[in-house]
Order: structure tokens, then C-alpha cells, then sequence
């Protein structure tokens, strides 16, 4: 589900809502809030800890049989 953004020349434009933002801050906030959120069907992407990378990788290396 690709949401395209776009850096207009009055700032940041979310072309799924329809909405022009002219800082970043605003804009991310914006990509966060509920009603974006249930126009796109995207979550905010969410930052994988480091025990999560970890997990990963052993589930990738167990997956490939390099275990
Ligand atoms: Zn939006």
C-alpha cells in the first residue's frame, strides 16, 4: 500500500488526504494521525529494537538452514 509524497513547492504534501503542510514537523505529525492513518490503511512505520533484529536474523538463518 504506497502512499505517495510529495515536496511541492509550498512544502509537504500528503496527496492522499489531500493536505499541504509547510514544515516537516507538521507533516510527520499529520502522517500520524488517525485520520491519515485510516484514509491509507498505513501504520507509522514502527522502529524495530534491537532484540527484534536480533530475532530476525536467527529466524532468516534458521529459515536459509544455517543452523
Ligand atoms: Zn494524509
Amino acid at each position: 500500500m504506497d502512499v505517495q509524497f510529495k515536496l511541492g513547492r509550498s512544502g509537504f504534501r500528503c496527496e492522499s488526504c489531500n493536505l499541504t503542510f509547510n514544515d516537516n514537523i507538521k507533516y510527520i505529525d499529520h502522517t500520524h494521525s488517525p485520520s491519515h492513518v485510516q484514509k491509507t490503511g498505513a501504520l507509522p512505520v514502527k522502529k524495530a529494537s534491537l532484540e527484534e533484529v536480533k530475532e530476525r536474523i536467527e529466524y532468516l538463518a534458521e529459515v536459509k538452514g544455517l543452523k
